[in-house]
């Protein structure tokens, strides 16, 4: 989480950092920040809320050729600008990324040889300890002092950091949290992800866990396990390019109507050319780990990869997973998704699998993430860049996958017809209009999803994307399980999603349906079309039927009026539906 960008070079480096913190904004957008040399004195500017209203308290044209910059996803203290990165203690100015997790105790200490804290974060006791650092030694290198804080702290941290009297110098450190080095002419770039510069250059080399930068315009000095070494280059492919919204309102409503084009795309990928995919069948255990929507796509692939064998998979939240007692060995496939490749818990659960000897896939989105370095191998999910803090596209690119190896998993026949219809089905749903159904759920302080098997895997999704962007609670249940509890909850008018497409448990999700109803519930009915014979037209007060499809593909077609009923709910509320409050879009904190 946060965006991190740091630039030294000939060019004016005010622009350059605004322009990288708009990049990053979706990494955070609690605050901002920048701080950058001007005559040897370090000149800082913050701001609560968006990079916008940083962008006011900045003088554009106010030259400077070195500077730091930062947008915040709180941790650690408020949403205040005393909170806001950069922080400043004595001759140290620097912006960070994750969590230094024994601060406190660091603090008690620098606090005892006469330190005080302006801030509630931990990042301002790791500022204020690399000042105590430099000034206990003077005549040290600031990269030896680095290497000796990297020592103490505790936790995860990307640092960009200025130095008061190393004026034509910019300094890097970082442990779990990313940070890449973008190299143009003369010039150096730092940031969280490639995509705060993807237009000043391509070429760029990945940090690794505690290296050390020391960057002057035209030199950069990278040093690894306390020795100098060389530092290899990257290019991107030319093909990346910026995201654009393309006349629509919102980077969310773009990716939503993006899938369509896309499973296009994956068909001639997956299924024209026949890319193949890891043989998934040879391993005697299989582990899924995720978090969020990739988790809720891991729970699909469990459920389809178990339908036409024998075999059990087991799915984790990730954040559970990397402490829990694991029952790997080298006959165990852990499986690893996750859109941005940076996931901090899904990375950690890699790192334990391949501890206990499992091989390792991921199934990512964003080219040489973290994670997709580590994995043994990588299916590359090619989504495209996914702006919407809210996942969508990227929730349908996983269920692609995932269906693909399903059927090679139980040596199913793909029906390659079923996925070249799938791209106009999806486009007819995208069409519909929605806002009827979000005119009713806006009032509404509660929403409740109903499905069974695998269509309440696809309302845990519906939920969660409802609840992310709309601020409104909402649950998902099975269906059966309503009348165990939750359906106290239900009053008057309380709007109730109802999904079925699994035709086994059909007309007992409607008996379900028929129970919510005798007791009030506005209930709105997505049904696979023909499911049953006849449908009783009382037990819905808004219906929106899907065109048929297999098992493997229905779960793609499903989500689409979730995703758009969120979407147009949101819309209607008025809120900021690209950047919702309090989330992120790359969790690299745990
Ligand atoms: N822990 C720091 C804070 O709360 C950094 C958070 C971030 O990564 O944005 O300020």
């Amino acid at each position: 989480m946060c965006g991190i960008v740091g630039y030294i070079g000939k060019n004016n480096a005010l622009p350059k950092l605004i322009k990288g913190l708009k990049r990053l904004e979706y990494r955070g957008y609690d605050s901002a920040g920048i701080a950058y040399f001007k005559n040897k004195e370090i000149i800082l500017k913050k701001s609560v809320g968006r990079i916008a209203n940083l962008e006011e308290k900045i003088n554009l044209q106010d030259e400077s050729f070195i500077g730091i910059g930062h947008t915040r996803w709180a941790t650690h203290g408020k949403v205040v600008e005393e909170n806001s990165h950069p922080h400043q203690v004595g001759n140290i100015t620097l912006v960070h990324n994750g969590i230094i997790e024994n601060y406190l105790p660091l603090k008690k200490e620098l606090q005892e040889k006469g330190y005080s804290f302006k801030s509630e974060t931990d990042t301002e006791v790791a500022c204020a300890y690399l000042d105590y650092l430099l000034e206990k030694n003077k005549k040290m290198p600031f990269t030896e002092i680095l290497k000796q804080a990297a020592n103490t702290f505790i936790g995860s941290f990307a640092f960009v950091i200025l130095v008061k009297g190393i004026d034509n110098q910019l300094f890097v450190l970082k442990r779990e949290s990313p940070l890449v080095i973008g190299i143009g002419n003369k010039e150096f770039y730092v940031a969280s992800d490639f995509q705060a510069y993807l237009e000043e250059t391509k070429e760029y080399f990945i940090l690794e866990d505690n290296d050390i930068c020391q960057i002057e315009n035209n030199a950069l000095h990278l040093y690894r396990e306390g020795k100098e070494i060389p530092y290899k280059t990257n290019i991107l492919e030319d093909n990346i390019s910026s995201p654009s919204l393309n006349n629509n309102k919102h980077y969310m409503l773009k990716e939503i109507k993006e899938q369509s084009v896309l499973i296009s795309k994956w068909n001639k990928i997956y299924l024209e050319k026949g890319k193949e995919l890891p043989d998934i069948t040879k391993y005697k255990r299989i582990d899924i780990i995720a978090c969020g929507t990739a988790y809720h796509a891991g729970l699909i692939g469990k459920y389809l990869i178990e339908k036409n064998t024998d075999f059990e998979v087991n799915v984790y939240v990730a954040s559970e997973y990397r402490y829990q007692k694991v029952h790997l060995n080298k006959e165990s496939l852990v499986i690893a998704i996750s859109q941005s490749g940076e996931t901090a818990d899904t990375l950690s659960c890699v790192k334990l699998a391949k501890k206990n000897n499992a091989k390792t896939l991921g199934i990512i989105n964003v080219y040489n993430s973290s994670i997709a370095r580590i994995c043994d191998e990588v299916i590359y999910t090619n989504a495209g860049i996914e702006v919407s803090v809210a996942s969508t596209k990227a929730y349908t690119s996983q269920i692609y996958i995932l269906s693909l190896l399903a059927q090679e998993f139980s040596q199913q026949k793909i029906d390659k017809n079923t996925y070249t219809t799938l791209p106009q089905k999806v486009e007819k749903l995208i069409e519909k209009d929605y806002t009827k159904i979000g005119r009713q759920l806006i009032t509404k302080k509660d929403v409740f999803f109903l499905g069974r098997r695998i269509d309440y895997i696809s309302m845990l999704e519906g939920s969660l994307k409802l609840k992310e962007i709309t601020y409104i609670h909402s649950e998902a249940f099975p269906a059966g399980e309503l009348k165990h509890g939750p359906i106290s909850l239900i009053e008057e008018k309380t709007p109730v999603i109802s999904l079925i497409t699994d035709k086994t448990t059909a007309l007992k999700t409607i008996s379900n349906i028929k129970e919510v109803k005798a007791r009030g519930a506005y209930v709105i009915l997505i049904i696979k079309e023909g499911i049953v014979p006849t449908l009783d037209k009382t037990i819905y007060d808004e219906i929106i039927t899907l065109p048929p499809s297999d098992d493997y593909t229905m779960p793609i077609i499903s989500i689409i009026p979730l995703q758009l009923i969120a979407y147009y709910t949101a819309l209607l509320k008025g809120v900021d539906i690209d950047k919702p409050r309090n989330l992120a879009k790359s969790v690299t904190v745990e």
